[in-house]
């Protein structure tokens, strides 16, 4: 929990970023849930009466500060896409909360952020069409599920074929890596899939996970990156969506390296390198 204080706060030390660009959002109004999330599940959230193996199913014993903060988050993804059409990217400082489905929780996700997100914007008129770029370890089970049906959301999640979830749900395209695959091989995998799947699908938005558990370091990942991999992914992913004028709005997801400072470093990163690229 410590990295989102961190964050923010090595970020500005570095002067990667100043604080007139931050933007703090407001709770995620109803409306905007329920065109994810099913009206049962949210009342269950409102009312604190999730059984216990829902419950459990998530992970953490659920507060209504909790909800609160989920619904801020989910706010936040949102508030992102909508800056990065006039900035070309935004990121939000958490999310990427891609385990939730419509009608449940799991593995600490309650909203899904960047279903939230993307829902929104298909209903308010504003896009047409969103890609989410799922690269963060673990693949975006719920994601997938939640869009299976839905044509104006194309799902790609690169994740760990051993990894959690065990029971994986199909996205629209899912690149599963064997454990500790390095950097060569995953890049090589991200040059060749990416630009294909943006110029055959022509978003109008990219939901980009930037999960930096694809580190050897990661306590939970499983994979074989290094810290200049994970970078370059990052670079990889900005330069061809700002080469296409695609908006990237970015949800930070996992990391658990056993050092602090390492899970610091990866994700400032991904900031360092939008700057670079969009700044
Ligand atoms: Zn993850």
């Amino acid at each position: 929990m410590e990295k989102y204080t961190l964050l923010p706060e090595q970020l500005l030390y570095e002067g990667t970023i100043s604080e007139s660009v931050f933007f703090a959002p407001e709770p995620l109004p109803e409306a905007a849930i329920l065109r994810t999330h099913t009206p049962g599940y949210w009342h269950k959230l409102k009312t604190n009466t999730l059984d216990r193996k829902e419950a459990r199913a998530i992970g953490f014993p659920m507060r209504p500060e909790l909800i609160a903060r989920g619904r801020v988050i989910a706010q936040g993804t949102l508030d992102c896409a909508r800056i990065a059409f006039r900035e070309g990217v935004a990121l939000n400082i958490a999310g990427g909360t891609h385990h939730s489905f419509a009608e449940r929780g799991e593995g600490f996700c309650v909203f899904n952020d960047i279903a939230i997100a993307a829902n929104e914007l298909l209903h308010s008129g504003e896009i047409s069409k969103a890609l989410v770029v799922d690269l963060d370890v673990h693949q975006g089970n719920g994601t997938a599920k939640i869009f299976e049906h839905e044509p104006r959301v194309f799902t790609l999640s690169f994740h760990g074929e051993k990894n959690y979830p065990h029971r994986k749900t199909t996205s629209d395209l899912d690149v599963g890596f064997p454990d500790k695959t390095g950097d060569a091989e995953y890049l090589a995998r991200l040059y060749e899939v990416l630009p294909n799947v943006l110029d055959r699908e022509r978003p109008d938005i990219v939901f980009y996970l930037s999960g930096v558990d694809i580190l050897a370091t990661d306590k939970l990942g499983r994979l074989a990156c290094t810290l200049d991999g994970c970078k370059e992914r990052d670079r990889f992913v900005f330069q061809t969506c700002y080469d296409r004028n695609l908006p990237v709005s970015v949800s930070m997801g996992g990391g658990y390296s056993e050092r602090l400072a390492t899970i610091i470093e990866a994700h400032a990163n991904t900031y360092r390198v939008a700057e670079g690229i969009f700044g």
